[in-house]
C-alpha cells in the first residue's frame, strides 16, 4: 500500500564519495578513492583500459555496427564512479551504430562523486571533455533511486543510485553487455557476492554478455553460479589474466541445475554465439520471475509501435508524445480542446510535490518525479523561457512537523531544507504549461490534430480510431485526456476534482522571488500578471468561473503571502480574472501510468483474493493490447506527467524502466482492482 515504508532514513542517505587527488608522472591528476583505498582509473591509460576491457571484450563495437532491432541496445554497469567506461561505451555508440539505432545505460553507484568532482575529473579530456559536459550538466544530487539522463537524442543513461545488488534486484528490465565494474574483490568484497550475480542473471537478456578486469576466484565462482559461463583472457596492460562470457540461463534455476558444482570450464563458443545470436531469443525472461507474488503486473509483451496515437495534448499527453516520438515512432496527438485545453491550461504551473511525512511509495515516486522534471525542464528550455527554477517555498504546518520530515527524508540541501517555518525546495518553481506542451509536440515524428475520438476498435491492423468525419488506425493508443479519459478506461476510477485559479495585474515594481504554497499557492508574477488559487472541489466539473472561488483565492492568498497581501490591499473579487478547470484524481492519490488492464479478465481471474488476501496466482494480469494510460494527475501534472510519460514509453519500446519495479506497480492502473478485490469488493 502507499503507506508502507520501503526504506528508513539511514537506507535512503547516500554517503558520497570520499577522494583524494593523485598525479601520475605526467601530473595527471586522478581521482583515488580514501575509502576503497582504490584507484578509480589510471590517468595514463585508463581511456585504453577500459576500451581494451569492456568494449572489446563485450564486442561493442561490432555488436553496435550491427544493431538493426527496433529497441535500444543495453549496457549494465556496476560502479559509475566518473563515468569513464560509460562515455566510453556512448562514444563507441556513436562511432559505430547506424543512425535509427539508440543505446540505454544503466549504472549503479554507491557512493556518488559530486559534481565538483566530476568536473575536476573531466576537465581538461579532450577526447570526451563534449560527452562529460552532458554527464555534468544532468548530474543529480545524492538522492537514493534512479535518476534518467538523456545524454543525446539517441543516447539515455539511468542512473542508479544505491547499491549495485539491491538496484539491480529492482531493476524493470533487461541488458545486453555489463560492465562489471566497482574496485577490486580485494578491497570491496562486499559487492562481489552472490546476491550482485543473482541480480546480474536475473536481469539479464538471453545472450548477455560481460567483461570484468577481475579474475578473482570469488567472482568466478559467482558467476557461474547465477549461470554465466565464463573465460579467462590475457588482461590489460602488466595484468596476466580478466574475464569475459555470456548469461546462459533461461532462469536462475535452470542455470544452477546445469551447473551442479558451481564452478564451470567456460564454454568457449558460447560468446560467439551470443555475439551471433541464431533465433530472436527476446523473451524477457528477466522479467517473469520478477513478479511472482504480484503476476498481474507482469508487464505485457512487447508489440509494434511504429505509428501510435495520443489521446489528449495536456502535459500527459505531450510528454508521452515526446518520449515516443523520442525512441522512433511516429505519434499523432488528438484533442478536442486544443493543446492544454483542459487542466495543463493555466498561465503557470507551480512544481509542487507534498511530501509524506514517512517516506513511502506514493512519496518515493513524487520525489523522483520532482527531480525528474527539474531536470528534463532544464533540457528543454535551458534559457528559462517558460519555466523558472526560482525555488519554492512550502508552509509545513510547524516546525517540529518540518523537522520530522527533514530527519525522516534526509535529503541534499540542494533538494530540499528548512527556511523559517517552511520547507524551501530550492530547484522547484513553476512552468509556463502551454508553452511546455507546445514545445513537446514540435520534433517532426509528432502530428497534432484538434479533433475527437468517438469510438475505437480492435482490427487485424491495429487499433481504428473513429474520428469527426474520418477514421485513422495505430498500433497502439495512450490515453491522457485527464477526468474526459473515464470513457475510455474501462471503469478505471476517477474523481473530478474542479480548481480555479485567479489573475490580477500587477505594476512591475511588485516582485515575489519564490513561489509560495501553503493551503494555495501564489507564482512570482509573470508578464504583469499575478497568478495564484487554486480551489478544489471533489466531484464537480463545472469549469464556469465563480466570484465565490474568487473570494476563496483571495483570502488564501494573504495567508500563503502575507507580506505580499498586504502590499496589494483590499482587492475587489469583481475586479479578478481567472481560470477554472476540472482535474483527474484516482482514489489514492497516486497518478495511473501504465497497461490498460480488462477489468473484468481481473475480477474474474483473481476474484479468490476477496477470501484470502494473500492467496498466490500464476496467471498475469489481462490488459488491452496495446492500450495505455497516463492520467489522475490530480493539480500536481507538472511533477508527475513527465516521469509518468518516459515509464509508458519504456515498456512500449521495451527498455529498462526509469523507476524501480515497486514504484512501476505503485502506478499500474490496475491495482485499484486488487485493493478492492482484497477489501472483499
Ligand atoms: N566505472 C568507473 C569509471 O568509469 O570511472 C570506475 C569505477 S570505480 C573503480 C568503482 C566504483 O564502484 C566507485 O565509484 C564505487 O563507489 C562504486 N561501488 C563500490 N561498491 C559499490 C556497490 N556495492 N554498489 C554500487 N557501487 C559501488
Amino acid at each position: 500500500s502507499a503507506n508502507t515504508p520501503r526504506h528508513s532514513a539511514a537506507e535512503a542517505a547516500l554517503s558520497p564519495a570520499e577522494l583524494d587527488w593523485r598525479s601520475d608522472d605526467n601530473a595527471n591528476e586522478a581521482p583515488y578513492s580514501t575509502h576503497y583505498d582504490d584507484v578509480y582509473f589510471s590517468r595514463q591509460d585508463g581511456l585504453e583500459e577500459t576500451h581494451f576491457v569492456f568494449l572489446e571484450h563485450n564486442a561493442l563495437a561490432s555488436r553496435l555496427a550491427d544493431w538493426s532491432r527496433e529497441r535500444a541496445f543495453v549496457i549494465g554497469e556496476t560502479g559509475f564512479g566518473t563515468g569513464l567506461n560509460m562515455l566510453c561505451a556512448w562514444a563507441c555508440f556513436d562511432e559505430n551504430a547506424p543512425s535509427a539505432a539508440r543505446l540505454h545505460l544503466v549504472s549503479t553507484e554507491k557512493h556518488p562523486l559530486t559534481r565538483e568532482a566530476l568536473e575536476r575529473v573531466w576537465h581538461g579530456w579532450p577526447t570526451l571533455v563534449d560527452r562529460a559536459r552532458a554527464l555534468i550538466d544532468q548530474w543529480p544530487p545524492a538522492v537514493a533511486g534512479i535518476h534518467r539522463l538523456a545524454l543525446s537524442e539517441r543516447v539515455t543513461l539511468d542512473l542508479h543510485f544505491g547499491d549495485a545488488a539491491e538496484s539491480l534486484a529492482r531493476l524493470d528490465g533487461a541488458v545486453d553487455a555489463w560492465f562489471l565494474d566497482g574496485f577490486a574483490p580485494s578491497k570491496n568484497p562486499d559487492m562481489w557476492q552472490p546476491p550482485l550475480f543473482e541480480a546480474l542473471a536475473r536481469a539479464s537478456r538471453p545472450g548477455a554478455t560481460f567483461a570484468t578486469f577481475t579474475c578473482a576466484g570469488l567472482v568466478r565462482r559467482g558467476l557461474a553460479a547465477a549461470g554465466f559461463s565464463w573465460q579467462k583472457v590475457p588482461g590489460f596492460g602488466r595484468k596476466r589474466e580478466m574475464l569475459q562470457g555470456v548469461w546462459r540461463g533461461n532462469g536462475l534455476a535452470e542455470a544452477r541445475a546445469s551447473q551442479p558444482n558451481g564452478e564451470s570450464e567456460p564454454g568457449s563458443d558460447a560468446l560467439s554465439e551470443a555475439l551471433h545470436p541464431r533465433a530472436d531469443a527476446e523473451s524477457a525472461a528477466a522479467t517473469v520471475a520478477a513478479r511472482a507474488e504480484t503476476p498481474w503486473f507482469h508487464p505485457p509483451a512487447p508489440r509494434r509501435r511504429r505509428h501510435i496515437a495520443v489521446i489528449g495534448a495536456g502535459i500527459a499527453g505531450a510528454s508521452v508524445a515526446a518520449a515516443l516520438a523520442r525512441r522512433g515512432s511516429e505519434v499523432t496527438v488528438i484533442d478536442r480542446a486544443g493543446v492544454a485545453g483542459g487542466a495543463s491550461g493555466n498561465p503557470q504551473a507551480a512544481l509542487y510535490v507534498k511530501l509524506a511525512l514517512e517516506t513511502n511509495l506514493q512519496s518515493r515516486f513524487y520525489l523522483a518525479a520532482l527531480l525528474h522534471t527539474q531536470r528534463w525542464l532544464a533540457r528543454l528550455d535551458p534559457e528559462r523561457r517558460w519555466w523558472h527554477d526560482c525555488g519554492l517555498l512550502q508552509w509545513a504546518g510547524d516546525r517540529n512537523r518540518r523537522d520530522r520530515f527533514l530527519a525522516n527524508h534526509s535529503l541534499p540541501e540542494t533538494v530540499v531544507h528548512a527556511q523559517d517555518d517552511a520547507l524551501r525546495y530550492p530547484g522547484a518553481g513553476w512552468v509556463d504549461p502551454v508553452a511546455l506542451c507546445r514545445t513537446l509536440l514540435e520534433p517532426p515524428g509528432i502530428e497534432w490534430r484538434r479533433d475527437e475520438l468517438h469510438s475505437l476498435r480492435e482490427t487485424e491492423n491495429g487499433w481504428r480510431l473513429q474520428l469527426s468525419g474520418h477514421a485513422l488506425t495505430v498500433d497502439q493508443v495512450v490515453f491522457a485526456t485527464g477526468h474526459a479519459s473515464r470513457d475510455w478506461l474501462d471503469g478505471l476510477p476517477l474523481q473530478a476534482i474542479r480548481g480555479q485559479i485567479s489573475t490580477l495585474s500587477v505594476s512591475p515594481a511588485l516582485t515575489l522571488d519564490e513561489v509560495h504554497c501553503a493551503g494555495g499557492y501564489v507564482m512570482p508574477p509573470r508578464k504583469g500578471q499575478l497568478t495564484f488559487g487554486a480551489t478544489f472541489t471533489p466531484n464537480d466539473d463545472s469549469n464556469e468561473l465563480r466570484l465565490a472561488d474568487h473570494r476563496r483565492n483571495l483570502s488564501e492568498l494573504s495567508r500563503t503571502a502575507p507580506a505580499l497581501g498586504a502590499a496589494l490591499g483590499e482587492i475587489p473579487a469583481e475586479s479578478l480574472g481567472g481560470r477554472a478547470s476540472v482535474r483527474a484524481a484516482s482514489p489514492d492519490k497516486t497518478p495511473y501510468a501504465g497497461p490498460l488492464p480488462d477489468a473484468r479478465a481481473w475480477r474474474q481471474a483473481y476474484a479468490a483474493l476477496s477470501k484470502d488476501a494473500n492467496r498466490r496466482f500464476d496467471t498475469p494480469g489481462v490488459h488491452y493490447p496495446g492500450l495505455w494510460v497516463s492520467t489522475a494527475h490530480g493539480s500536481r501534472g507538472m511533477v508527475s506527467a513527465p516521469l509518468c510519460a518516459e515509464v509508458i514509453a519504456s515498456r512500449i519500446h521495451d527498455e529498462p524502466l526509469p523507476l524501480p519495479r515497486e514504484l512501476v506497480d505503485h502506478l499500474h492502473p490496475g491495482r485499484r482492482i486488487i485493493a478492492g478485490l482484497r477489501r472483499g469488493r
